[in-house]
Order: C-alpha cells, then structure tokens, then sequence
C-alpha cells in the first residue's frame, strides 16, 4: 500500500507482492468499474458483472487458502485491496464486507465441508456475502438479539429480521447473528449461514435504504418468517456466536480504518491540486497562508494515521492484535477521516458542495464511518474499560 503522490512512505509489512496487487486492483476499479459510478449510484447496488470480473482476476478472498479458491495471502493483502479501492473513490462493491470479514468467518469457524462449499463461490464472485448483526430493536446491544433460530429436527427454523445490512440487496449468503437459547444473553448468540439466492421461501428483501452517503452500495433489511436452514449451516459452536464476533469485530474495524486512511489521503491529494490551480485576490488559494496551514495540519495527521493504522495491521498480522486498540484505531482514524474530509471540502470553496466535486461525495460518504462496526460511544466504552 504505498503512497501514491503524497509522501512515499512505505509500511513495515509491505512486499514487493503487494505493488503488483495494487496495480491490478487500481487498474480494475478504475478502468472496470468507475466509468459506470453514475449508473450504479442511480440504481442503488453494485453489478454483479463487477463481483465477477473482481474473482476472475483473482481479486476476491485474497486472504482465503488457495485450496479454496482463495489467493493464499492474508490480511495485508485485503488492506491493500480495500485501500485502493478507496482510494480510486469506487464504493459500490461491499468488498470491505464480502472480502474483509465475510470470508474470515468461514475460514475461521466452518467445517471442511462449509469451506468447500461457500468458499470457491466467494473467491468467485459467484457468492456475494454479508454479515448481519443489526436488528430495528437495536445494534449496539448485541446480547439484546432478538432474531431465533430453533431446532426442528434436521434443521434450524429462523424467525426474525435485521436491517442496515451492508450487500443485503445483492447477498447470496449472509451470516445471521441469532440467538440458539432466547433465555440467554450472549451465551444464548449463534452464526447461522442463510442462503437466500434467488430469495427460497420464508425470506424475503426488504426496500434498500436510501442513505445520505454510500449510494452505489445497497444497505438492506432482511426478513426471515419460518425460513428453514439445515443444521449444519451452524458456524461454529451453538452458544458460541458472541465470542466468535467479538474475536472477528477486530479486524471489521481495521477493514473501517484502512478505508479511512485512503479516503484522508485521497481528499489532501484532491485539495493540494484544486489549491493549486484556484486563484483568488491574484494568488492561488494555496499560496494564502491559511490554506497551507490547514492542508499542512491534514497532511500531519493523515501520516500518523497511516502509521497508527500499520501498527495495527502488523499487530494482526501476529494474531496480536486486542480489542481496546482495534477500538482506538477505529475511532480514532474515522473521527480523522470527517475531520480531513470536511477540511479539505473548505478548500474547494462553493464547488465543494456541489456533486460534481468528487469531495463532497467523500464528505457524505465519510459520516457512517464513525457510526458502523459499532460506534465510536462503544468504541470509547471499549477502550475506557481497560485504563
Ligand atoms: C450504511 C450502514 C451499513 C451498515 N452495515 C451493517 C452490516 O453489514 N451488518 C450489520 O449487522 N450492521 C450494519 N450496520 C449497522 C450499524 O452497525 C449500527 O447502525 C450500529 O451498530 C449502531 O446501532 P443502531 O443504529 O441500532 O444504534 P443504537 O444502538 O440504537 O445507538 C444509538 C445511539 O446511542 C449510542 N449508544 C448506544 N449504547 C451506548 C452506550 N452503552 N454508551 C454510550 N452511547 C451508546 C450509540 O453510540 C448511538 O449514538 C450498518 C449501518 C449503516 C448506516
């Protein structure tokens, strides 16, 4: 993940590997994906063409074993993934999701015959994934999961519904956050895997939500009324859901810094240039002190972000990474991200505000970072909890 243009600073973990990956990433969501952004922002979703044409180039499940049609890497290669597309401004594939954390859980938790089985279709793109935790009751409180599964014979029968579910227009394969034993708290949570291609009875799609930001990727409710899934679609442990998401939720929020760090980089990059080329009382706005303060303040900060953020990633890496600093960098780098952001968004003036300017698309893009994968309040009550 080297810095294009800004700094030439290169991470601790970084590979010769990973400028080839970079490239062929940069190159498929620039050449293959954002000539339609306007389409796709208009219709809500991603094409699935692009999921496809993202596993044909090996772009999918980067950090899945190759034995499952996975690239055989691990998380640095995901980053660098979702740094550049960040950082090209692509936003409709839920990769961050699909790629980012969907795939870990299989890896981590399922059975051989649960790898084989939804492993290769992810890596393919044949599958689209997504992770479905939230209720309408409520998503901070993950205990407080109302949505049940209960064991009829071969199978679990599902009632319940989720909403804000990031890919929920176009997933095949969600992995649902329920509850097992409904007079239990966290020890009563399971991962079940739903597969809902082609929509099978007793689930259903609600609207896609319309959001202020993120336009292209859909964000959808789900509901499931007597929906049947086999037994074995269980992850893991019964009872032991709570404890798997919060062992995954770490990487979920470096997934959520990574974007963030691309997305301050990219809007410095953005204001540097317009500064440069804006005149105003016969300079250019970039030679009004004031302008190189502040672009000199977000520069600061989008570096040792970028250095916070690859301590954590090599922290990961080593399987050391805990709950309070993924917590830290979570909150930490998004509050940075809507700081920069709308810092730079100044700079551009009145234009700035308007849809033509790629920043302001980036200003309301940027506002749920500090609100998913929990949100900063818990992130704060996470970290607080150790001092
Ligand atoms: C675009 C988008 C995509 C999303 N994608 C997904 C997805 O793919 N899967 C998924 O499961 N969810 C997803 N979410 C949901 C997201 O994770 C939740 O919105 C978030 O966890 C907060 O839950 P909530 O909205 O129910 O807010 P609530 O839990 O109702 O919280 C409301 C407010 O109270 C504060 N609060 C709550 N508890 C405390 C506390 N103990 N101390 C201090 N303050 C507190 C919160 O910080 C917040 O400010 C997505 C959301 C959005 C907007």
């Amino acid at each position: 993940m080297p810095t294009p243009g800004l700094d030439g600073y290169i991470p601790s973990w970084h590979k010769p590997e990973h400028d080839d990956l970079a490239e062929l990433a940069r190159d498929f969501f620039a050449k293959e994906v954002l000539p339609h952004a306007e389409r796709l922002e208009r219709q809500g979703h991603p094409d699935r063409e692009h999921y496809l044409k993202a596993g044909e180039l090996g772009l999918l499940g980067l950090s899945v074993p190759e034995e499952f049609g996975g690239g055989g890497g691990d998380f640095t290669h995901e980053a660098v993934l979702l740094h550049e597309q960040q950082h090209v401004g692509e936003g409709s594939l839920g990769l961050a999701v699909h790629s980012g954390i969907v795939t870990g859980y299989v890896v981590e938790y399922g059975t051989e015959e649960q790898k084989r089985r939804w492993l290769p279709g992810l890596c393919s793109g044949e599958l689209v994934g997504a992770i479905a935790m939230t209720e309408p009751g409520g998503g901070s409180d993950l205990q407080a999961i109302r949505t049940k599964a209960v064991r009829d014979g071969d199978d679990y029968v599902i009632t319940g519904s989720k909403t804000f579910i990031t890919n929920g227009g176009v997933a095949d394969l969600v992995i649902l956050a329920l509850k097992t034993d409904t007079s239990q708290g966290a020890a009563g949570i399971s991962l079940v895997v739903a597969e809902i291609k082609n929509d099978p009875p007793g689930f259903r799609r609600g609207r896609l939500l319309e959001k202020i930001g993120l336009h292209s990727n859909d964000t959808a409710e789900l509901f499931f009324d007597d929906f049947r899934v086999p037994a074995t679609n269980l992850l893991g442990a019964e009872g032991g859901g709570f404890f798997q998401m919060m062992q995954q939720l770490p990487q979920e929020r470096l997934v959520i810094g990574v974007g963030a760090v691309a997305a301050m980089q990219r809007a410095v990059e953005l204001a540097v240039a317009y500064a440069k080329e804006r005149t105003a009382f016969g300079k250019t706005v970039f030679a009004h002190q004031n302008t190189r303060m502040v672009l000199a303040d977000c520069a600061t900060r989008t570096r040792a972000s970028r250095i916070f953020l690859d301590d954590c990633i090599t922290r990961h890496a080593r399987g050391e990474l805990d709950v309070p600093t993924a917590a830290m960098a979570k909150l930490w780098l998004t509050e940075g991200q809507c700081e920069v952001v709308d810092k730079c968004l100044q700079i551009f003036g009145g234009y700035g505000y308007t849809t033509e300017y790629p920043i302001a698309k980036m200003y309301a893009d940027a506002r749920v970072q500090k609100i998913y994968g929990g949100t900063n309040e818990i992130m704060k009550e996470l970290i607080a909890r150790v001092l």
